[in-house]
């Protein structure tokens, strides 16, 4: 039999991109391992973390990839989007820049990934209302146009992590069955 609780029956990869500290890679630790540090140093070198989880009685991998500090323009390379099923596109919800640049990084994805690829438009640090600098409804229109997902999400307060990943990875999983 092999041991079942090791059978695995899908591996997806799902890839973060957006600006430069816009919090990827603390949505990232808060999925994976349920961990936050205030003071995140910048990626280094090419990483992922893995999260397995069931769906429809089905064994899924999660394999996030996380930016290696390469947010600059075209300098993510296109090993990073190989074979990827799933992205967040991240922008930071208190700073209009990283939103305005959404829209680049979605041609750079959609140039560089799968068709079918399913992505969730996400503004992250929704914990800092106060700061807000994009309307939820701008967003909202946006991923409409682009027929994104879209969900806002607090790294920081854990709030709508783990839907966030688990509604791409089920939409996925909904796709491949
Ligand atoms: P990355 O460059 O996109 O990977 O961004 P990081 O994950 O390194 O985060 C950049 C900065 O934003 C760090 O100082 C984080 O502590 C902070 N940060 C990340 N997520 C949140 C969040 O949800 N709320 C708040 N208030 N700060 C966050
Ligand atoms: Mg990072």
């Amino acid at each position: 039999y092999g041991d079942y609780n090791q059978r695995i029956d899908y591996v997806f990869k799902v890839v973060l991109i957006g600006d430069s500290a816009v919090g990827k890679s603390q949505l990232l630790a808060r999925f994976a391992r349920n961990e936050f540090s205030v003071d995140s140093k910048a990626t280094i070198g090419v990483e992922f973390q893995t999260k397995t989880l069931v769906i429809d009685n089905k064994t899924v991998k999660s394999q996030i990839w996380d930016t290696a500090g390469q947010e600059r323009y075209r300098a993510v390379t296109s090993a990073y989007y190989r074979g990827a099923v799933g992205a967040m596109l991240v922008y930071d919800m208190t700073k209009r820049q990283s939103f305005d640049n959404i829209a680049r990084w979605l041609e750079e994805l959609r140039g560089h990934a799968d068709q079918n690829l399913v992505i969730m438009l996400v503004g992250n640090k929704c914990d800092l209302g106060s700061l807000r600098a994009v309307p939820t409804e701008d967003a909202q229109e946006f991923a409409q146009r682009e027929n994104l997902f879209f969900m806002e999400t607090s790294a920081l307060e854990s709030t709508n992590v783990e839907t966030a990943f688990f509604t791409v990875l089920t939409e996925i999983y909904r796709i491949i069955s």
